[in-house]
């Protein structure tokens, strides 16, 4: 016998097209926003339970559906927004593929509310996992009201498959920002938890609804960009060089009002910033990109985040170029160029800020603030040096690509080999040897600074080099760990440093204030997505100078939304190295020879937290050797 092939029944039509378009609370969220919006609400109210699990609350006061026409909602390929097949190539809705609603229906529990405007009454109508339950008249206010609850609960494979309720949240809380991005003359209200997560004026300025995702602060310092050229427009806000991030979380891309995720326009921002960051560093930018609609095929994926676009190549050209152009104009010099020169004294100065008070520094941990200069010097005769701490990339370290890392690029990075231990774990050595270091660390005479880099000593057994940040993050991880155990010790900060986080990653964060708090951070909410640092660890204080804080937070982010909470030791590893002292930081004399014996009292003098060496050696065996003086 043959197969028997058989048409399936709309349930299963609908649960296997809910697969495509309903992938997470955030694609749901999505989904009825973008209904709002078609629906041409003024006011757009949001909430989530659970991150949107549990439910999901989407109220707008738009144009509604009349009763008659309600049952339609959850029919399949129905649609009020396109009718004919040429509205296919011109799309002007976000929606038009009829698909949402009835995804949402099958794995879902559905109440859709609504009441057409100017009309005196509404209706209810209520699905569930794919069903039709009832059909009611309902008051309320004029305008559609959906509530999505119990999402997957008839299909646990999906339900599974779900991320943490934390990071669902997040995604979801990234949509409605989105969307508020998009759309400034509709006033957005999130709330979180019950708690109020976003709220833009919805007066129509782009400007408003960027302060109210971005803060204030970080948006007055944002470049206005506006552009046009064959027919395309370009409008939006340029993140000045010094506000990159370490990943594309500050980049919003809008094609038509729609957001997409991946595009090569988003490529040809970047490319427009290149020569103003550093590797690694992606710029923070809000886009919008207005063409015609027959030029963009929006009909590409289920979930719209994708779009293809017809004259690619000019449009990318032309967004490089308005980058480039509206950056050159900006005037960013003064942001972008740091000097540094040698005063009186030596003191390092820069026009970043005022000259640190020497004699405190090292004790509270404010070593010389700044930038880390990439231009630490090489080793030359690198084949002559060992490693404190002898391993199998003893050669590798001691080239001159690791060695003259910039302090900054220490930090543990996606995938990278190199920080695959784990921090500080693993790498002892016998107690005697040991014993032997730190005594050596001890008793050495530390003869000066290398290039403000590594700290040059005369030990017994001949000269050593110790790499002043290394040596500083291994005390400073340390003492954190010591810490640990016991009441945090807090440095209260007289003037509190503000955190402008936005929506998304002010979740991010909110989810670890225990564990920072245990740390000895000090931390209150400050508006609806912001913080104010109040105190901090007191081995970390040098975080209060100038932009470490900032940084350090942006890296914790990065970290977390990478690889998740669970890495204690790397977070304290990248808190300390934001908060040491760096390649180029001029030390004086006690303060280097502080730093050597506290390096003495850790419990792997040998490496940093990364396992980066902190001190090379170079035997007077080598010496004598190398001089001709002995065989
Ligand atoms: P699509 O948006 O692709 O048309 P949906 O399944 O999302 O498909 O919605 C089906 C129809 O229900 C829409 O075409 C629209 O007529 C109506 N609808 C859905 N949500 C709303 C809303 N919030 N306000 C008014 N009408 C709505
Ligand atoms: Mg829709």
């Amino acid at each position: 016998m043959g197969p028997v092939i058989r048409r399936l029944d709309d349930q299963l039509v609908n649960r296997i097209a809910a697969g495509e378009v309903v992938e997470r609370p955030a694609s749901v969220v999505k989904e009825l926003v973008e209904n709002a919006l078609d629906a041409g609400a003024r006011r757009i109210r949001v909430e989530l339970e659970e991150g949107g699990k549990t439910r999901i609350r989407v109220l707008d006061d738009g144009m509604g559906v009349p009763a008659d026409q309600l049952p339609l909602v959850f029919e399949r390929h129905a649609t009020s927004k396109i009718h004919r097949p040429e509205d296919l190539d011109a799309i002007t809705s976000l929606g038009f593929r009829g698909e949402a609603l009835p995804s949402i229906g099958a794995v879902a529990r559905v109440r859709f509310r609504s009441r057409p405007r100017g009309t005196a009454e509404g209706a209810v109508i209520t699905w569930e996992g794919g069903r039709f339950q009832a059909l009611a008249p309902a008051g309320g206010p004029e305008g559609t009201e959906v509530e999505v609850r119990d999402l997957f609960f008839n299909t646990p494979a999906r339900l599974r498959f779900l991320k943490t309720t934390a990071t669902e949240r997040r995604r979801a809380v990234a949509v409605v920002t989105e969307m508020a991005l998009a759309y400034p003359e509709v006033a957005f209200e999130l709330w979180v938890e019950g708690r109020e997560s976003l709220r833009t004026s919805g007066d129509g300025d782009p400007r408003e609804a960027v302060a109210a995702v971005f803060g204030r602060e970080r948006a007055r310092r944002l470049i206005e960009l506006e552009a046009d050229g064959a027919g395309i427009t370009l409008s939006g806000f340029l993140g000045p060089p010094d506000m990159a991030r370490r990943d594309r979380s500050g980049q919003h891309l809008f094609i038509n009002r729609r957001w997409v995720h991946s595009s090569p326009l988003g490529a040809a921002v970047e490319r427009g910033y290149e020569g103003l960051l550093m590797t690694r560093q992606y710029p923070v930018f809000i886009l919008h990109v207005g063409l015609d609609p027959a030029e963009v095929d929006v009909n590409v994926h289920p979930a719209k985040t994708e779009v293809r676009l017809r004259r690619e190549r000019e449009l990318f050209g032309l967004v490089v170029r308005a980058v480039r152009e509206r950056l050159a104009g900006a005037n960013l010099g003064r942001r972008l160029v740091r000097v540094e020169w040698e005063g009186e004294a030596g003191a390092r100065q820069g026009l970043d800020g005022g000259r640190p008070d020497r004699a405190s520094l090292y004790e509270t941990g404010r070593l010389f603030p700044g930038e880390v200069r990439d231009v630490a010097p090489a080793v030359g005769a690198t084949e002559g040096w060992r490693r404190a701490a002898p391993g199998p990339e003893v050669a590798a370290a001691a080239g001159v690509d690791e060695v003259a890392l910039p302090a900054t690029l220490a930090v543990p990075e996606p995938g990278g080999e190199r920080e695959a231990g784990a921090a500080g774990a693993g790498k002892e050595l016998p107690p005697d040897e040991t014993q032997a270091f730190r005594r050596l660390l001890r008793t050495c005479r530390v003869l000066g600074q290398l290039g403000r880099t590594y700290l040059v000593a005369e030990a017994d057994d001949g000269l050593w080099l110790i790499d002043q940040h290394a040596a500083h993050e291994r005390i400073l991880f340390d003492r954190l760990r010591r810490a640990g155990s016991e009441p945090p010790v807090q440095q209260p900060l007289l003037v509190p440093i503000p955190l402008e986080l936005g929506p998304e990653r002010f979740e991010l964060f909110w989810e670890s204030r225990e564990e920072l708090a245990q740390l000895g951070f000090g931390l209150e909410p400050f508006g609806r997505h912001s913080l104010r640092v109040t105190a901090l660890p007191v081995h970390l204080a040098g975080l209060a100078d100038g932009g470490r804080l900032e940084a350090a937070v942006d890296e914790l982010l990065e970290l977390w939304q990478r690889e998740g909470r669970r890495q204690p030791d790397r977070v304290l590893a990248l808190l300390a190295c934001k908060a040491a002292v760096k390649a180029g930081d001029a030390l004086t004399q006690e303060q280097m020879d502080r730093l050597l014996q506290d390096l003495a009292a850790t419990d792997v003098p040998f490496t940093c937290p990364h396992g980066r060496p902190t001190a090379l050696s170079h035997p007077w065996s080598d010496l004598e050797r190398r001089f001709g003086r002995r065989g």
